[in-house]
């Protein structure tokens, strides 16, 4: 039984009430300029996305569509929030990639950096690779949140530093695919 119950402009997930936070318009419009500006800088190499499984598979089909120069798709899993909704502040990999990096152009694509212990994380690893750059993109950034120093080349929308859900981010492995993303209403 499903445990959504959704209107567009609120949502009930496990019991907990959220509001519409960016509607799926804006994500869109936001998404298709990244692409751009990724079509430009990176135009004349072939550049390779890395996905961070599973929250940001929606962000990268989306995004890719939205680069129009040739490029290449990969991914990673890292161990996720599990049902909480507070970063436990250990990073697992659970897939690893199967592409060679050496010598590519990498952009490693993240649905959210919170803490940025996750960004972190995949910066150091494929750094190891030594890729000929490594840039990362990220559709949102809850920045009063972060402690570890990040490179962010690519964010979407800076955020409240309050829980999200919709477009491929969760709440306890469900909320994945609302099309516009929600915020918890505190107020509620
Ligand atoms: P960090 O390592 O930056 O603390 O957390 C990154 C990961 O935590 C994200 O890739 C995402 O899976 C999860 N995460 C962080 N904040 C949120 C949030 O507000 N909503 C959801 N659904 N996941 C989040």
């Amino acid at each position: 039984m499903s445990e959504i119950l959704t209107s567009d402009q609120v949502v009930m997930c496990h019991g907990e009430r959220f509001r519409i936070y960016l509607d799926r318009e804006t994500i869109a419009e936001r998404v298709r300029e990244i692409g751009r500006t990724i079509s430009e800088e990176y135009a004349g190499k072939q550049p390779i996305l890395i996905g961070v499984l599973n929250g940001s598979f929606m962000f990268i089909a989306d995004l890719m569509r939205a680069i129009t120069i040739d490029c290449e798709i990969d991914f990673l899993k890292l161990s996720s929030y599990g049902a909480e909704k507070v970063s436990s502040g250990n990073v697992e990999e659970l897939k690893k990639i199967d592409a060679k990096l050496k010598d590519r152009h990498v952009i490693i694509v993240e649905d959210i950096v919170d803490t940025g212990l996750s960004m972190k994380y995949m910066m150091d690893r494929l750094d190891a690779y030594e890729p000929a750059s490594l840039r990362t993109a990220t559709l949102l950034h809850k920045y009063e949140a972060t402690r570890e120093e990040v490179q962010l080349d690519y964010v979407g929308f800076r955020i409240e530093n309050l829980f999200v859900i919709g477009y491929g981010l969760d709440y306890g492995q469900i909320a994945r695919n609302l099309p516009h993303i929600y915020i918890l209403d505190e107020s509620a």
